[in-house]
């Protein structure tokens, strides 16, 4: 399969789970109570809440935070991947500190339950 071609599929395999409420984490539809919107059309069942990095899932200690995934091609869409505070820091070389400014300035970028 083109590359383009297999580019679009995903991206259209995306759009339909928006569109039908499937979680990213096990492509299952989420139904209003069971599930949270971490970002814009982007449902997680609570159970699948979980740091792409180290898998940890978010507590009272733990803010899990939406991040675009890194990739080379600059013309990729946007993937986000939830991310705990932790992993974001290190990652994005910020402070835990900041982390709570962003959480506040642009609350759909940060997500506690
Ligand atoms: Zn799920
Ligand atoms: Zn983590």
């Amino acid at each position: 399969m083109p590359r383009e071609e297999a580019e679009r599929q995903a991206a259209e395999e995306r759009e339909r789970a928006k569109r039908e409420r499937r979680c990213p984490e096990c492509t299952n539809k989420t139904f209003g109570e069971d599930s949270e919107m971490l970002a814009p059309d982007l449902y997680y069942h609570r159970g699948c809440i979980k740091c792409a990095l180290c898998s940890r899932q978010p507590d009272n200690e733990t803010s899990i935070i939406m991040a675009a995934r890194e990739t080379d091609d600059v013309f990729a869409p946007e993937i986000l991947d939830p991310y705990c505070k932790f992993c974001y820091a290190k990652k994005f070389k910020t402070s835990a500190i900041k982390i709570a400014d962003i959480v506040e300035i642009a609350p759909e970028l940060g997500f506690c339950i």
